[in-house]
């Protein structure tokens, strides 16, 4: 199989790298592991956005929303309409294992939902992978459990349970929320003195008062030891406690796929760990391999979101073009 552009992943940064792709005439496929805009779908049921919808926009197609802010399911129709409209060629359901070769002559290895590999080659590679499937673990005992979950999708099944949130931003506090207005008993346990300056204004009273008025029980300054079975061992500047618990949330954030940019030849500052691009074309170290989105930061995954990442589709695009009409 052959294409032009290899692009890996389908989320929207890889959409918006595909239309600019398309609109310059150079023949692109993108490659999810899961299905179009794959992370978002995996966001909390009833998430809302924080940002406005024109802020999502790729393709220049509008979006529009019923309130002030987008909800998933309305960012799901609205990206799923964008690659529709765009022809865009998304093999969903297909892992990229690894990438051989050089530029101008890559060979892209995937394997798809019925186990079948299959070699695709390309010319250039844009790598759009995010970083939402892999959770910043705790690295305590117990963190294997199946009661430990790092993706929050809605709290009904955790109604009348014990429930340890971990973390101290948005989604630590939407979660505790929501978990202790369905009737489970929350626990918030935070590392730091107080809750993060970045919770959004409409939230933060809200989490601040519970935990104020004791609804939601708070440990701040406070690690989580280990995860038993029925209980969590928490250290707090009074001392060590234990608490029952059924479920633990791990609202501890998420980073990119390193092991895998550094397999493939992206090499990274050593100090700000930030990965090598070229800040006009966000070309890699890897010659021919491109960083889009999240990934162009590298472990500072507060600095690129939809928003931003958005336009690193047209620099891309247009610096392949450059390159492929020499
Ligand atoms: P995050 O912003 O990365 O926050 C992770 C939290 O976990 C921080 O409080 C961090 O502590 C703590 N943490 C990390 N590693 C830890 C460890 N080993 N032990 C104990 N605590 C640890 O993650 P997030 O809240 O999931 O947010 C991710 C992104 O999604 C952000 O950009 C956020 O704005 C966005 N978001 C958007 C929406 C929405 O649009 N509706 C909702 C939620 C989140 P420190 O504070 O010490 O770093």
């Amino acid at each position: 199989m052959k294409t032009t552009v290899a692009v890996v992943g389908a989320g929207p940064t890889g959409l918006a790298c595909g239309i600019e792709l398309e609109r310059r005439d150079i023949g692109c496929v993108l490659f999810d592991k899961g299905c179009v805009v794959n992370s978002l779908y995996h966001y909390p049921t009833n998430m809302v956005f924080f940002t406005t919808p024109e802020l999502l926009e790729i393709g220049d197609i509008p979006m529009t929303s019923m309130g002030e802010k987008p909800t998933r399911t309305e960012a799901l129709k609205y990206y799923r309409r964008v690659a529709n409209h765009y022809h865009l060629n998304v093999e969903q359901y297909t892992s990229v294992n690894r990438i051989s070769g050089e530029d101008g002559d890559f060979t892209v290895h995937t394997t798809n939902r019925l186990g079948e590999e299959k070699l695709w080659q390309a010319q250039k590679v844009i790598l759009a992978t995010g970083y939402y499937d892999r959770p910043n673990y705790l690295n305590i005992p117990g963190e294997d459990l199946p009661k430990v979950i790092h993706y929050y999708k809605e709290a009904h099944p955790y109604y009348g349970h014990d429930v340890a949130v971990i973390g101290g931003k948005n989604s630590a506090a939407i979660a505790a929320l929501e978990l202790w207005w369905t009737g489970a008993r929350v626990t918030l346990i935070h590392r730091r003195p107080e809750l993060s300056d970045s919770i959004k204004y409409w939230i933060r009273p809200n989490i601040d008062n519970r935990i104020k008025n004791g609804e939601i029980k708070g440990y701040l300054s406070s690690c989580v030891k280990e995860i038993k079975p029925r209980t969590i061992v928490i250290e707090t500047p009074e001392g060590e406690v234990e608490v029952a618990n059924d479920f633990v949330f791990a609202m501890t954030g998420y980073h990119p796929d390193i092991e895998f940019l550094t397999a493939h030849g992206i090499t990274f500052d050593p100090v700000t760990r930030r990965p090598y691009t070229d800040p006009k074309t966000l070309e890699s170290a890897r010659k021919g391999m491109y960083l889009a989105g999240v990934l162009v930061a590298g472990m500072h995954t507060n600095e690129i979101f939809i928003e931003n990442g958005r336009f690193h589709g047209g620099q891309i695009a247009q610096a392949i073009a450059e390159e492929l009409a020499n």
